[in-house]
């Protein structure tokens, strides 16, 4: 959003407007700019601004404050942290009872209802790195929600209904609250018939009056090569039903999660692995071959004098980008495998090779004199 703007301006009126001309300014422009009415794209916002401008300068004190700093009213907004919410406080006596029902009762929630959808489901589905490398197309069997069939959804036996007693059929019932500075008349949707204003006459047989079941369900979908670990791939319409079956389901995701490989750990892109290799094998270089992802043999070749805690890069062998382009590398740790115990002659025969090896030993005499002639 842009620059916040002046609430006299969005309301069309001079600083020194009374009472009576922001009631009628705020009046005309709030039925202009209502989302019911209005089809513009930023008629909802339009009007929450109006709502948000109307609130503050109705206000003497938040008029005043507002007159003094503008909209760096110290302390932050003063609707609170979360700043201004939209459209709660009673405009009935302002607007009149026929606007209030018109259009900020029936309207608003009219729509909302139509708008109605079930919950979203979240189901969690193991991968391998092959199918990160190569993409997969994968299959699930599961039990998902669904409307029962005899009722379609409605929890109604034979489809008939009577007007709910909690709201007389209205659907919605109004709630008396404080939110802040304001007392509010809140119009809420009736939570008994969820706004239908209509209740079953006797509950469906099948579902007991919830309207729904299970079906079993086989999903189909592709895991995109490169996927993360975590990526969510969204199935409109295969979630919840929408409550009573008025309205749309919600989604299903599904989120991917990589198994974990005996050897290869992800690191983006990259395979990272280590190997234990033998101080001989360290020392003179050796070529390891392994198994790979991609079905052609992973060839390590390890250099002569290779230290413990080298790196052996082979690189495009990891796994490719999300965005189709290029490979990753297989990064390999190279680490010292010292057996425990020596059998005597393997003893007796680096005993007598001992002065060679003794590359360590060296450094530690370094560091023994480097110690000595910073104490002389
Ligand atoms: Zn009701
Ligand atoms: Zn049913």
């Amino acid at each position: 959003m842009g620059e916040k703007r002046d609430y006299y301006e969005i309301l069309g009126v001079s600083k020194g407007a009374d009472d009576g001309e922001l009631k009628k300014a705020f009046r005309s422009m709030a039925r202009k700019f209502h989302p019911d009415k209005n089809d513009a794209p930023d008629a909802d916002e339009r009007f929450k601004e109006i709502q948000e401008a109307y609130a503050v300068l109705s206000d003497s004190q938040k008029r005043a404050q507002y007159d003094r700093f503008g909209h760096d009213t110290p302390g932050g907004s003063p609707f609170g942290a979360g700043g201004f919410q939209g459209f709660n406080i009673n405009f009935d006596d302002i607007l009149g009872g026929d606007l209030f029902s018109n259009i900020f009762g029936g309207g608003r929630s009219r729509s909302r209802s139509s708008q109605r959808q079930g919950q979203d489901i979240l189901l969690r589905h193991e991968i391998s790195l092959e199918s990160v490398l190569n993409g997969s197309k994968e299959e699930v069997e599961v039990d998902l929600p669904s409307h029962c069939e005899d009722c379609e959804g409605t929890g109604a036996r034979d489809g008939k209904t009577t007007a709910c007693d909690e709201c007389n059929g209205k659907g919605q019932v109004r709630v008396r609250q404080q939110i802040g500075p304001f007392v509010q008349d809140v119009v809420r949707e009736c939570p008994h018939c969820e706004g239908s204003g209509r209740k079953a006459a006797a509950n469906c047989k099948t579902c007991r009056g919830n309207g729904l079941s299970t079906t079993a369900q086989t999903l189909r979908f592709s895991v995109p090569a490169g996927a993360s670990d975590g990526t969510r791939l969204r199935m409109r319409g295969k979630g919840h039903p929408a409550p009573f079956g008025r309205g749309n389901s919600g989604d299903l995701f599904i989120e991917l999660n990589i198994e974990e490989h005996s050897w290869f750990e992800r690191n983006g892109m990259d395979l990272i692995m280590s190997i234990p290799i033998g101080y001989s094998d360290l020392a003179l270089g050796t070529v390891i071959t392994l198994p790979h992802l991609d079905e052609k043999e992973l060839k390590i070749k390890i250099p002569a004098g290779t230290n413990s805690g080298d790196t052996v890069v082979i690189s495009g062998r990891g796994l490719p980008s999300s965005r189709g382009i290029g490979r990753g590398d297989v990064v390999v740790l190279c680490k010292l495998h010292m057996p425990r115990k020596f059998n005597k002659a393997t003893r007796k025969t680096l005993e007598s090779i001992k002065d060679e090896l003794a590359g360590g030993d060296d450094a530690i005499q370094r560091i023994l004199d480097d110690a000595a002639d910073h104490r002389s």
